[in-house]
C-alpha cells in the first residue's frame, strides 16, 4: 500500500467502519471494558464519529497493576529479544498503515496522505529506537572499578496530545519498551482511537502487561501522575498542562520528560532564498493547520527581501486546496478542536484590532467544519498576543527587520525554547547565529526537521529531558554505578 493507493480504500460509512473496528482499551493483553464512553468529532464536519471507552481510576489501578507484575520479566528479557519484538512491531504498523491511517485522518481531521506518511513515519521511528543499546561507561583510576549502567526503570505513564496521534504515542512506546520498561499510554480524549488500535495490535506481539492503552479524559491523565506505582511520566502536550503535571508529580518524586509549547521564530537574512523560505512556512506552518509543535510561529524578514517572502507565502497559500481529509486533492484540513479553533481566531482578531493587515487568508468559513483558511498577518509585533503566544494554528504573523542583533533577540524574548531557523545562502554565517538562539534546536535553512537519529532537546519553557536518538532511552532508564574497590587496593591499606 502506499500513500495514493489509499484513497481507493476510504469506507463509504467511516462511522460504520469504525464501530465495526470494535476499539477496547487494553490491559494485560486483553480487552478491559468500560462502563461510560466519550465521543470522538470529525473536525471536517464537526459531528460525532465514533466513541470511546471512559476509564476510570480504577482502569488506572488496573493498568498499573499488571503492568508492575509486566515488569521483572520484561527488564530481564534480553535487550536483543526487546529489540525483535519491537521490531515486529515496526512491522505490523507497516502492514497495518493503511488502516491506521484511516483512523487518523478520521480522528485528528488530517488529509490522509498526511496521516499514511504518520504511520510510515512512525514505523522507521520504531526501527530506529529498538536498535538504540546505551552503553556501559567504565571510569578507570588505579585501584578502582567503577561502571555508569543503565537499567529499565518501571512503570511509565504515557500522555500524548492530539496533533500526532501516532508518532507521539509510538515515540513514547519505543523508548520506554526498549530500555525495558512496561507503559501505559493513554492518548489525547480527542484521537484516543489509533492508541486503541495500537494496544490491539501490541497483543500479539509485547509479553501481556508490558503495552497498555487506556483511554479517557484529563481526570485519568491527572490520576496517573499521582500514582504511586508509576515511576515517570513521558508527556507531550501544552506548557500550562506540563507545568500542573510536574506539579503533581513532585511528592512521588517521578522522573519527567515534558516536551512543550513553542513559540519559534525563523530568521530570513537579506541573502535568502525566498522560495525556500516560503515552501517550508507553507508546509510546516499552515498547511496542516498549523499543528506541529515545531512549526514557525513567527516569521522574521529582512527588509531587502520583505516583500518577495511574503509574496512568495502568498502565492503558495492562495493554491490550498480545502476540503475533506479523504479526498486526494485536499492538501487544507480544519483544526482538531473547537476550543483550539477559538483561540486561533480570538489570536487573530486581537492582532487585526492592533493594527494587524491580512496579506493573505483571514476570511471566515461559512460551511461546516473547523476550517481556518492560511492566514498571514503584518504589521505587529511584540506585545501582541498572535507574537507573544503559541497559536497553534495555522495564522502566522511576519514582521520585517533590519537589525540582524536586535532579530535574535526578538526571537529569544519569551519564555519557550523549542526551536528556531536561520535562513541564508551564508551557511557558516547562519550556524554562527543559529547557535545564538535560545532553542533546543537551531536549524540552518531548514526547520522542524526531526528525524528518531538525531537528538531533540527541549530548552525554557519548551520542556524538560531530550528525546530521539539514544537519549529518549537514556531518560526512559535508571542509570547506576557500580563503583568497587579492588582487591590489590585494599590490601594496600
Ligand atoms: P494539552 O496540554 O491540552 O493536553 C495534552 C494531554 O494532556 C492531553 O492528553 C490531555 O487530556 C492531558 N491532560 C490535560 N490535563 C491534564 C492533567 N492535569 N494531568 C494529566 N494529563 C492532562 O495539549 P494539546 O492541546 O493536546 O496539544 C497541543 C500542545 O502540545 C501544543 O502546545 C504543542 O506545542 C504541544 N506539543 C509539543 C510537542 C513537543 O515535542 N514539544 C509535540 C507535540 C505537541
Amino acid at each position: 500500500m502506499n500513500a495514493d493507493d489509499i484513497y481507493t480504500r476510504v469506507p463509504t460509512d467511516m462511522e460504520d467502519w469504525l464501530a465495526r473496528l470494535d476499539l477496547r482499551m487494553t490491559i494485560g493483553g486483553r480487552d478491559a471494558p468500560a462502563g461510560a464512553t466519550g465521543t470522538v468529532v470529525h473536525a471536517c464536519t464537526e459531528r460525532p464519529i465514533a466513541r470511546y471507552p471512559d476509564a476510570d481510576a480504577g482502569h488506572v489501578d488496573a493498568a498499573v497493576r499488571v503492568a508492575a507484575a509486566a515488569f521483572p520479566a520484561w527488564a530481564a528479557t534480553p535487550w536483543g529479544e526487546r529489540r525483535a519484538c519491537l521490531e515486529r512491531f515496526a512491522d505490523a504498523l507497516r502492514t497495518q498503515s493503511d488502516t491506521l491511517a484511516l483512523i487518523v485522518a478520521a480522528e485528528a481531521g488530517r488529509p490522509l496522505r498526511r496521516a499514511w506518511g504518520e504511520v510510515a513515519f512512525s514505523a522507521d521511528y520504531v526501527r530506529m529506537i529498538a536498535g538504540q543499546r546505551l552503553p556501559d561507561k567504565a571510569y578507570r583510576r588505579a585501584g578502582l572499578h567503577a561502571v555508569l549502567k543503565h537499567r529499565p526503570l518501571g512503570v511509565v505513564g504515557a500522555i500524548a496530545p492530539w496533533n500526532g496521534p501516532v508518532i507521539l504515542a509510538i515515540a513514547k512506546i519505543a523508548n520506554a519498551l526498549i530500555a525495558g520498561d512496561t507503559l501505559i499510554l493513554r492518548p489525547s480524549p480527542f484521537t484516543p482511537l489509533s492508541a486503541l488500535y495500537l494496544g490491539r495490535m501490541a497483543r500479539d506481539i509485547f509479553p501481556a502487561g508490558v503495552l497498555n492503552v487506556i483511554t479517557g479524559d484529563a481526570s485519568v491523565g491527572a490520576a496517573m501522575t499521582t500514582h504511586p506505582g508509576i515511576a515517570k511520566i513521558s508527556f507531550t502536550g501544552s506548557t500550562a498542562t506540563g507545568k500542573r503535571i510536574a506539579a503533581a508529580a513532585a511528592p512521588t518524586l517521578k522522573r519527567l520528560t515534558l516536551e512543550l509549547g513553542g513559540n519559534d521564530a525563523a530568521i530570513v537574512l537579506a541573502d535568502a532564498d525566498p522560495a525556500a523560505v516560503a515552501e517550508t512556512v507553507y508546509r510546516i506552518s499552515l498547511e496542516n493547520a498549523g499543528q506541529f509543535c515545531a512549526a514557525i510561529k513567527r516569521l522574521y524578514v529582512h527588509e531587502s527581501l520583505y516583500d518577495s517572502v511574503r509574496d512568495a507565502i502568498v502565492r503558495r497559500a492562495g493554491a490550498a486546496v480545502a476540503g475533506s481529509c479523504f479526498r486526494p486533492e485536499t492538501t487544507m484540513t480544519p483544526v482538531q478542536n473547537r476550543a483550539q479553533f477559538d483561540r486561533v481566531w480570538s489570536l487573530f482578531d486581537d492582532a487585526v484590532a492592533g493594527g494587524g493587515r491580512v496579506a493573505v487568508g483571514g476570511e471566515r468559513h461559512r460551511g461546516e467544519g473547523l476550517f481556518i483558511p492560511p492566514t498571514l498577518v503584518e504589521g505587529v509585533g511584540a506585545g501582541v498576543r498572535l507574537v507573544d503566544e503559541e497559536q497553534f494554528g495555522p495564522v502566522l504573523p511576519i514582521i520585517a527587520f533590519r537589525d540582524e542583533a536586535a532579530a535574535i533577540a526578538q526571537a529569544n524574548c519569551g519564555p519557550y525554547g523549542l526551536g528556531g531557523s536561520i535562513w541564508t545562502r551564508d551557511v557558516d554565517r547562519g550556524l554562527a547565529l543559529a547557535e545564538r538562539l535560545d532553542a533546543g534546536t537551531g536549524w540552518v535553512n531548514q526547520h522542524g526537521a526531526f528525524t528518531a537519529a538525531l537528538p531533540m532537546p527541549f530548552a525554557g519553557e519548551s520542556g524538560i529531558g531530550m528525546d530521539y536518538a539514544e537519549y529518549g532511552v537514556a531518560e526512559h532508564s535508571q542509570a547506576m554505578l557500580i563503583n568497587a574497590l579492588l582487591p590489590s587496593s585494599a590490601d594496600q591499606r
